[in-house]
């Protein structure tokens, strides 16, 4: 390897630099390297020629090409159009990932530090070099168990989608003929079989239910449709429509402030607003149930929707529970549930890149909110 001469002719000046950094270099627990303003390295540490795997004196006066790419150590170093410390400037800052080159040819991962260094031989640039394999090869090991997850995440998904898919056209056939039993025996064999035949009636019509929560609860992830402009006061009203039933029953009272147009999948806003109503109506107290919609702007170009009912509210160690898959606050005879609605509440705001939660007092009603994305980009 020919030394340049530059760096021959700063010899002795440069004893004179190594007298006063060595110590602060091999202190330092990375690879040091200094380079002068043409691109030699003047100086090393230990650590540095342990890394590339080079005696000192191999590397005092070489280009620093030799340790990390060509084409990143030009432009480290001052050319005809920049003086060093612009070319510096430009790179100064967070570490730089590059690959670094060993003496024996082997490459590996390295995070490059920059800084200026004033000298009697103008502006030089101290790199520290960290070898990051061991980071990088965490980093990778992540990325695998995150795409092995999110597989396995998908998969589970699936399955959960195609059991209960499957399982509707069976459980319809037990669910009518135990009906039929029902209507055609009733009274006409002794009194437990008019219990059994009632007990397995009301097993399967609730199989039903949690059968098709299940598979509403998957059809989120499976089948969502590109988020759209959509108007939250058209879905307000088929929600509305779809409970009119429940409505018409409980005496309900809904009313809302005007809502904005969201950008939202309009089925799943449907759905979100319908769950979240028909709970309100639900669990209630001796009362007629009154429920009121609101929506304000928020920051990020969002709405907060509030929807406040005046029901037997929830205890606030609940507050995040209820939210999860099966969880429920009430035994079957007090309220009828699956405990998947809000499960259910959750992933279709997840889905939207919002959040859900619930405030309220025992006794006092409750309130849930949630955000979507406004459907203007302005402001
Ligand atoms: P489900 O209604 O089928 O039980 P959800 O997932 O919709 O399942 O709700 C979970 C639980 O949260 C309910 O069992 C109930 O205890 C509680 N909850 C939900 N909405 C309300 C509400 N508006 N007021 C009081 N409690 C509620």
């Amino acid at each position: 390897m020919k030394r340049s001469k530059t760096a021959a002719e700063a010899g002795s000046r440069l004893a004179r630099l190594e007298g006063g950094y060595r110590s602060l270099l091999e202190a330092a627990p990375d690879a040091m390297v200094v380079v002068n303003p043409a691109g030699d390295i003047v100086l090393l540490n230990v650590q540095a020629e342990r890394q590339f795997g080079y005696p000192r004196d191999e590397l005092v006066g070489q280009k620093v090409v030799a340790l990390i790419p060509e084409g990143f150590a030009e432009r480290l170093i001052a050319d005809d159009l920049r003086s060093a410390a612009e070319a510096l400037a430009q790179q100064i800052g967070a570490g730089i990932e590059l690959v670094g080159r060993r003496k024996d040819g082997g490459e590996f991962p390295i995070e490059l530090m920059l800084s200026p260094l004033e000298s009697a031989d103008g502006m030089m640039v101290i790199a520290a070099i960290r070898d990051i394999s061991v980071r990088r090869q965490a980093e990778a090991d992540l990325a695998l168990k995150v795409a092995e997850l999110a597989r396995s995440n998908e998969e589970l998904g699936r399955f959960a989608y195609v059991a209960s898919h499957d399982l509707q056209e069976p459980l319809r056939m037990v669910a009518s003929y135990t009906q039929l039993l029902a209507r055609r025996y009733k009274g006409r064999l002794d009194a437990d079989a008019d219990d059994f035949i009632a007990f397995a009636v009301d097993g399967a019509s609730r199989m039903q239910q949690l059968i098709q929560d299940l598979l509403l609860y998957s059809r989120v992830g499976a089948d969502g449709a590109s988020l759209r402009v959509t108007s939250s006061e058209g879905a307000l009203d088929e929600a509305l429509s779809n409970l009119r039933a429940a409505i018409d029953e409980s005496g309900a009272v809904v009313t809302h402030d005007p809502l904005p147009t969201v950008l939202a999948d309009e089925t799943q806003l449907v759905q979100l607003l319908q769950n979240l109503i028909s709970n309100a109506i639900k669990y209630q107290k001796e009362e007629v149930p009154r429920i009121h919609l609101t929506a304000s702007r928020i920051a990020g170009r969002r709405w907060a929707f509030s929807i406040a009912d005046n029901g037997i509210g929830i205890e606030q160690q609940y507050f995040e529970r209820i939210f999860g898959m099966f969880q429920r606050l009430h035994g079957r005879g007090a309220y009828a549930g699956t405990g998947i609605g809000l499960a259910i509440c959750k992933k279709i705001v997840d889905r939207h890149g919002g959040r859900i939660s619930v405030v309220s007092q025992p006794g006092h009603g409750a309130t849930f909110n949630f955000d979507l994305a406004a459907s203007e980009t302005s402001s």
